[in-house]
């Protein structure tokens, strides 16, 4: 076997890396005709009205998902921040969220002027502990943001009935998991309402955009009241109080309807291309299983997983004298694109949280809490241990479509040398020390 490439050997992987987003002809074809209709029609360039291509997609997106309300929005972020209005989250309230995430399935909360309070995760799944989100319910309460994580299902029906046992709204982050289901139910589809992001690095990408899928007619028409142009209110918001304060008084979260059109070419093929990105990390994890230093991301019984991040974890215990940080540089120089993770430190031992000052603020939202609420090292242990020593990624996901097994087994191979040598990389780290 060759050098290892730390020490300068060639590195193992060569094969190309799939690129993501892939829009093929058909969509293509379909933006061009739907720019040529808006001659005649105005709905291909403006989605005020919620008709046209948008309204075709959204119901596409509904009976897809299972969900009787699907409105399109401008991203995932702003679908977030519109189902914690809808779901009455006033100032001061408290909204439960994981400290393990992409910041905005927290910022939706701050932005309302809710105070987040975060509960642990699972060490396996990396999404909500039920039992610790129902240790963080207090008087203040009014909703749970539940994270379905680099694309495996959160324990939506354990928090469906913590929501309903509480009188709480269950709001889901699907930004990353759009096409996952838990027991043959998708995800989006639990909770009083369910966030998407069709941006360019989810499974089903429009570009930018996002779509929010309410329960029940009453939060629809709350999110169209909040989040869309009086254009499309008029039509869609039939309550008499509602429509009393129906107004361009308004977040502008619609989205662009030609983003509606590729996302409506992509939308059949959801389910083979979350297959085959099923079929490639499965692949990577029953090779990596077994070899030290690394365990593959679990996937829980019953759990259709869709893989927007492959997070294995580091077993340090199995690599004594290397660290993370080296085990990560060996594997990188053979051509693997691991790093030391994703979210790297908890949400609320960030800046922003320790100093109470978003955007820079004076103490807002945490000024308007019904009590004080602090944020702590130790809150939240088993978010703060991944964050601090086990959390790696390999940087696959959404373009893992198609057959990949030549990369994936090149991958492996560099595992396989790399964890076959392990005493050159000490003899490495001791000789830079
Ligand atoms: C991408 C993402 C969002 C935001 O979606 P945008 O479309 O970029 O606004 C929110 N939450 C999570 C977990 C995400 O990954």
């Amino acid at each position: 076997m060759s050098t290892l490439a730390l020490c300068g050997g060639e590195k193992t992987v060569t094969a190309p890396f799939p690129h993501w987003p892939r829009v093929e002809p058909a969509e293509i074809d379909a933006v061009v005709e739907a720019l040529g209709k808006s001659a005649t029609d105005w709905q291909y360039l403006c989605s005020a009205a919620g008709g046209g291509p948008t309204a075709e997609f959204e119901q596409a997106f509904a009976a897809f998902m299972g969900s009787p309300h699907a409105m399109c929005t401008s991203g995932g972020g702003p679908a977030l921040h519109i189902a914690v209005m809808a779901a009455g989250v006033q100032a001061g309230d408290e909204v439960i969220c994981s400290p393990y995430t992409w910041g905005q399935s927290v910022s939706c909360v701050l932005q309302q002027c809710a105070i987040p309070v975060f509960a642990d995760i699972d060490s396996d799944t990396y999404t909500l502990d039920p039992v610790s989100v129902e240790s963080c319910i207090t008087e203040h309460t009014r909703a749970i943001v539940a994270v379905h994580l680099y694309g495996h299902p959160a324990e939506a029906t354990a928090l469906r009935a913590l929501a309903d046992d509480y009188g709480l709204a269950l709001i889901e982050d699907c930004a990353q998991a759009t096409g996952a289901a838990l027991d043959g139910q998708r995800v989006g589809t639990f909770g009083d309402f369910g966030c998407f992001s069709i941006g360019d690095g989810k499974q089903m990408i429009g570009g930018e955009g996002g779509v929010l899928l309410c329960r029940d007619e009453r939060g629809y028409q709350l999110a169209n009241a909040f989040g869309q142009h009086p254009a499309r209110q008029s039509h869609q918001v039939t309550d008499p109080e509602l429509r009393r304060y129906m107004d361009s008084l308004i977040y502008t979260y619609r989205i662009h309807p030609l983003a509606a059109v590729i996302a409506m070419g992509q939308l059949p093929r959801l389910d083979t291309m979350n297959g085959e990105r099923d079929a490639n990390h499965r692949r990577l994890s029953a090779g990596l299983a077994g070899l030290p230093g690394i365990r593959p991301p679990l996937v829980k019984e019953g759990c259709t997983h869709v893989w927007h991040q492959y997070s294995p974890s580091f077993v340090p215990e199995e690599v004594e004298g290397i660290s993370r940080e080296l085990y990560v540089r060996a594997l990188a120089a053979e051509g693997v694109p691991l790093s030391l993770g994703y979210v790297r430190q908890p949400i609320y031992l960030r800046p922003s949280f320790q100093d109470k000052r978003y955007f820079l603020g004076r103490g807002l939202p945490w000024s308007l809490g019904y009590r004080r609420v602090d944020y702590r090292r130790g809150d939240c242990p088993n978010a703060e241990e991944r964050c601090d020593r086990l959390e790696l990624s390999l940087g696959a996901g959404p373009g893992w479509i198609g057959d990949q097994s030549e990369l994936v087994d090149q991958i492996l191979a560099a595992f396989e040398k790399v964890t076959g040598r392990l005493d050159e990389v000490r003899a490495f780290a001791a000789r830079e020390a």
